[in-house]
Order: C-alpha cells, then structure tokens, then sequence
C-alpha cells in the first residue's frame, strides 16, 4: 500500500486544514518534552508566530534511564490540546502502548518514535485509528523495514501515514545520530507517503540544524519536525539540541526561501 508502483501519486495528508506532502510544506516544532502548561503555551505561540504549522511535544518519553524525566503523561497531552484550543494549532505528539491510544482521542498526529518503529502489536492497532500517524525511523532500521512498519499500519486501513527520517546509529559519535539525507529521496522514490526530516534528533546539536535541515528540502523533504524549547539549558531532555524561540525564528527565516508552506 505505501508503494509508489500501485499509487503513482503523492499522497497528501490533511489536518485542521494544514497539508503534508504533493508540494505542501509542514514544520512542527516545539520543546522535545511537555514540561508544563505555561512551556508548553509560551512556546506554542512564539513558534506559531515563526511559521510552524504543527505543534510538537511529548507527554510520553521513550528515555534509556529509567530514572530521567518520563513525561507528564496525561497531563502533557491536557496541556498541549490547551494549546491547540487557544491558538488553534494542530498537535503532534508520541504514543509508547496501546493502552494509551484513548488518551489520543483528539491528538491531530500521532508519533511513533523511532524505538517503537518495530512495535508490530502498537502500529496494527493504529491502523484501526483515523489520525494521521508520523512514524519516525529506527535508530538502526532500513529503509526497506521502515516501509514495512508503514504497511502495518496501512494494512489495518489507515493510510495517512507520514515518514520521518531522524538519523541512524553509525560508528561517529561527533554526532548523535548520523543523518541519512539519501533516505529522503529513496522514500519518496519508493512511496507515495509523505517524507520529513528531523534535524534535531539527527545532529544532537542546536548549530547544526539549520544545515541539516537544508539539506533535507533540497533532498525533497515534504517537512520538517524541529525541537525549540524556553530554556534549553535547563531543558528536561534533548536540551543540546534544542533552539531557543528566537533562534527558531531566525531559521525559519533563512528557510522561507526554500519552502513552500501552507
Ligand atoms: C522525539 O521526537 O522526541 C523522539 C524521542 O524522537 P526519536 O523517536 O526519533 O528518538
Ligand atoms: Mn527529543
């Protein structure tokens, strides 16, 4: 189903009037975690303000210590369809078990992080649901075994899924992944499926994300998914490479000129 030969195509995805994919452009940005309503808020409007067309933040965190932050959960979903209410900006977050999916009810994308790419049980069970569902590729998965996941999902009848590549694990540790910039165009070669890029999990490195996310339109990325926190220093994970609210601006400014946004 996510196979190009069947459905020549671009498939476009539509939320709250915001598309992805056929030449329509889509940032989500936000903080790598919900931390709190007045974070989540005063992000929400300054990277509104900068372009964005999606809001992201996790309620859920996958992290390797189970004793660092695990996310607020239920009230980090509460707290970003706040946000979705007073500014009217689509959500974006991720979903770690099935159990969870009915705290999902209004969530306008869901996420399926790159640890869960695998999780067969979870993306059949989102196959049943009706929102779009971002699946981010796996830390040491193929391009051929994220396709596959994507075709759990979409066998089970949801189709509106949306690729993200977001670095894989490779022998460089200047780095915190290695970005993958030829999956971009490989994906949108084999798929008809919307294709982002994440630059902030890619690098680890607030400097780089600008570059990286050059690279990923001219490679022919339909979005791109951007972390942009307060306070990154005392950020509660991914703080390194994270953009402040003002930086975020900047480079969305320098990027205007390569994409087209809705
Ligand atoms: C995230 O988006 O914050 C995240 C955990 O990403 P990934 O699954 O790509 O590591
Ligand atoms: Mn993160």
């Amino acid at each position: 189903k996510a196979n190009r030969k069947f459905h020549t195509d671009d498939t476009i995805v539509e939320v709250l009037g915001k598309k992805i994919g056929g030449g329509h452009f889509a940032v989500m940005a936000g903080p790598c975690s919900v931390e709190s309503e007045p974070q989540i808020l005063e992000v929400a409007e300054s990277v509104m303000q900068s372009g964005a067309t999606f809001l992201r933040g996790g309620a859920f965190k996958p992290r390797t210590s189970p004793y660092a932050f695990q996310g607020l959960e239920k009230y980090g979903i509460d707290f970003l369809l706040e946000c979705k209410k007073k500014y009217g900006i689509p959500i974006v977050t991720e979903i770690m078990g099935i159990s969870d999916i009915p705290l999902f009810e209004d969530v306008d994308i869901i996420q399926v992080g790159a640890r869960n790419m695998q999780n067969f049980r979870l993306l059949k069970e989102l196959g049943k649901l009706k929102q779009p569902i971002l699946l981010k590729r796996g830390l040491a998965n193929t391009i051929e075994e994220l396709l596959m996941s994507a075709e759990y999902i979409m066998s089970g009848g949801n189709e509106n899924v949306i690729l993200c590549e977001r670095g894989i694990r490779t022998f460089e540790t200047y780095t915190r992944n290695t970005f993958d910039v030829s999956a971009i165009p490989m994906l949108k070669r084999l798929s008809h499926l919307p294709v982002i890029a994440d630059p902030s999990h890619a690098a680890g490195l607030d400097w780089m994300v600008e570059p990286l996310a050059k690279a990923a339109i001219a490679a022919g990325a339909d979005g791109l998914m951007i972390e942009v926190h307060n306070d990154p220093p005392h950020a509660l994970s991914d703080g390194k490479q994270s953009l402040t609210p003002t930086r975020f601006s900047e480079v969305m400014k320098s990027l205007k000129a390569y994409m087209q946004l809705e």
